[in-house]
C-alpha cells in the first residue's frame, strides 16, 4: 500500500446507547438515543478485521502516512481506519487540523519543577483549539449525508460561547452550501472576542433571551424535531475526530508509551473519553503494547468527576452534578458533563487492561492553574488556562506520589494561549474578581512602561526626542556601550 492510496477498508458503523443498550444505523443523524435520551458512542461492527493486519504493519502504514500530500489523509485521517472508515476520500474536510507539536519543557522549566514535562499544543489547530478535530470528523460525516441523500440543505447548530462554535462555524464555512451554520447564544452573555470567530464565517448567529441552558434547550428540541445536525458534545462522531490526538501522541513517540503520562483537562468530559478510547483501540490492534498513564484534571470550582472517582470503593460511587463557580478555566467549568457516562465506559476499561493505578482524575486550585499558566509561558509555551490546568495537574500529581520524576507527563494545552488571554491580564494587573479566589504572584506581573511621555515629546525637536528616548532605554536597561 502506498502511502498516497485512500485506503480501501470500509467499517461498518452504529451508534450504541450508553443509557439503554439500543444499537442504530450510523447512516442516520442522531444527537441522542431517539430511545432513553443517552448519550452514543460510535463502534465500528468490523474493527476485528483490522486485526488481519500486525501492530508492527500498522505502525508503518502510519508512519509512511505522515508523509503524504493527500489533504485526505493528512489530518486527523491519517488514521482513517480507527476512526470513521465509512467515509469517502471526497468527503473529507481539511482544513490544517491535527499533527500539532510536542514540545518539551525547557532546561529552566524542567529544572524549577523537577519534573519532566512536555505540552502537546492542540492550540495549534485552524480555529486555535483541539475542537477542530471534532469538527473535522462530524463535518466530513455530514457532508457524507448530504451526498447519500441529496439534501439541498443541512443546517448545522450549535449553542457554545466559545470554542465548538469556533471550530463549527469555521468548517461549515469551507464546505459551504447547501451545509449553514447557526449558533445559538444567550443575549447580553456574551463578549466580543466570543462572537468574533462565529460571526467572521459567516454563520448565523441567534441570541435569546435567558442563560446558556435555555439555548441548550431550544436547539435539543430543534434537534428532536427537524432535519438539523447538533454540533454541541453529546454528538458522537465529534468524539471519533478527538480520538486522533491519541493516536497523534503515540506516533510522535514511536509508539512506545512506556512511563508516559497523559494529563488532560475535564469539561464535559469528551476529550478524555476520545483520548482513553483511542489508547484503548491501540492497545488493541497492538499498535502499542502498554497503555500510558492518563490524568483528568478538574478545577476545585467544577470537579463533579474528580468527586466522583475521589470515593476509593467503586461500589460507593455516586455522581452528583455540582454548582459551579467562576474559574479561569472557563472552557472546562462544567457543573454537569454530558460525557460522563463515557468516561465511565472508558474508565472501566482502561483500568482492566492498565490497572487501578491506570486512570486517575486530580483536582487542583484556581490558584495553581493560573500560576502553572504563567510559569509555563514564561519559559516559552504557549498554554492557555486549560493547559495551565494541565500543568497544575501534573505537579499535584507529582505531589500525592502518582508519578515520578522519570516519567514524562504530557501536557494538553487545549487552546491556544491568546483565547484566554483576558485571565493573564487580570493576572499582571491584580483584577481577579474575588469569587476566583486568585492571588496573583506579583513578582510575575509584566506590564508595558512609558520611557518618555506624550507631553515630553512634543517639546522636543525629532532628533532630541530620539536621542532622549535612547537614553532613557540605556539608563532603564543599564546598557554598555560597546
Ligand atoms: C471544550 C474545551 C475543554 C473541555 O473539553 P471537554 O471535552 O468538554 O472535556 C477544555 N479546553 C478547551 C480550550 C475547550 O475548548
Ligand atoms: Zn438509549
Amino acid at each position: 500500500m502506498t502511502a498516497d492510496i485512500f485506503p480501501s477498508y470500509r467499517g461498518r458503523m452504529e451508534y450504541f446507547c450508553l443509557g439503554c443498550g439500543k444499537r442504530f444505523p450510523a447512516d442516520e443523524l442522531y444527537y441522542t438515543c431517539p430511545d432513553c435520551g443517552g448519550v452514543f458512542l460510535l463502534e465500528n461492527l468490523d474493527f476485528d478485521r483490522l486485526k488481519e493486519t500486525s501492530g508492527e504493519e500498522w505502525r508503518k502504514i502510519f508512519d509512511d502516512r505522515a508523509a503524504t500530500k493527500n489533504t485526505a489523509l493528512r489530518g486527523i485521517f491519517r488514521f482513517y481506519e480507527l476512526m470513521a472508515p465509512v467515509l469517502e476520500k471526497e468527503d473529507i474536510v481539511y482544513l490544517g487540523e491535527g499533527n500539532t507539536p510536542i514540545v518539551e519543557s525547557s532546561s529552566n522549566l524542567t529544572r524549577a519543577t523537577r519534573m519532566a514535562t512536555a505540552y502537546k499544543n492542540d492550540g495549534q489547530n485552524p480555529s486555535a483549539s483541539f475542537k477542530d478535530r471534532g469538527m473535522a470528523c462530524a463535518l466530513s460525516y455530514l457532508r457524507s449525508l448530504v451526498r447519500a441523500n441529496d439534501w439541498d440543505q443541512l443546517l448545522t447548530v450549535c449553542a457554545s460561547t466559545g470554542d465548538t462554535s469556533a471550530a463549527a462555524a469555521l468548517y461549515a464555512s469551507y464546505i459551504g452550501d447547501p451545509i449553514k451554520s447557526v449558533v445559538i447564544l444567550p443575549h447580553g452573555k456574551v463578549t466580543p472576542a466570543q462572537l468574533s470567530q462565529p460571526l467572521g464565517s459567516g454563520a448565523t448567529v441567534l441570541e435569546v433571551p435567558g442563560v446558556f441552558d435555555d439555548c441548550m434547550k431550544v436547539v435539543e428540541h430543534l434537534a428532536d424535531n427537524y432535519r438539523v445536525a447538533l454540533l454541541n458534545s453529546k454528538n458522537a462522531w465529534r468524539i471519533l475526530g478527538q480520538e486522533s490526538y491519541a493516536f497523534e501522541v503515540a506516533q510522535w513517540f514511536n509508539w512506545d508509551m512506556e512511563n508516559k503520562n497523559i494529563f488532560v483537562p475535564i469539561g464535559n468530559a469528551g476529550n478524555i473519553t476520545a483520548i482513553m478510547s483511542g489508547f484503548l483501540k491501540l492497545y488493541e490492534l497492538e499498535i502499542i503494547d502498554e497503555l500510558p498513564r492518563m490524568f483528568g484534571v478538574q478545577s476545585h470550582h467544577a470537579d463533579p468527576v474528580y468527586r466522583y472517582y475521589s470515593v476509593e470503593d467503586a461500589e460507593e460511587r455516586s455522581y452528583e452534578p455540582v454548582t459551579v463557580t467562576p474559574s479561569v478555566a472557563q472552557a472546562a467549568m462544567i457543573g454537569n458533563p454530558v460525557s460522563f457516562p463515557r468516561v465511565k465506559h472508558f474508565a472501566e476499561k482502561y483500568e482492566t487492561i492498565g490497572g487501578e493505578d491506570a486512570f486517575h482524575v486530580i483536582q487542583v486550585t484556581e490558584q495553581m492553574i493560573m500560576d502553572s499558566m504563567i510559569q509555563a509561558n514564561r519559559n516559552g509555551h504557549i498554554a492557555c488556562t486549560q493547559g495551565g490546568e494541565s500543568f497544575a495537574g501534573a505537579k499535584r500529581a507529582k505531589e500525592l506520589g502518582l508519578v515520578s520524576s522519570d516519567e514524562l507527563c504530557i501536557l494538553d494545552s487545549t487552546a491556544h494561549h491568546l483565547k484566554f488571554v483576558d485571565f493573564q491580564t487580570m493576572y499582571f494587573e491584580n483584577s481577579f474578581p474575588a469569587e476566583f479566589e486568585v492571588v496573583p504572584d506579583q513578582s510575575l506581573s509584566n506590564t508595558p512602561e512609558l520611557v518618555i511621555s506624550p507631553e515630553k515629546k512634543a517639546a522636543l525637536s525629532p532628533e532630541e526626542y530620539t536621542r532622549t528616548t535612547a537614553e532613557k532605554v540605556v539608563a532603564k536597561l543599564g546598557l554598555e556601550s560597546k
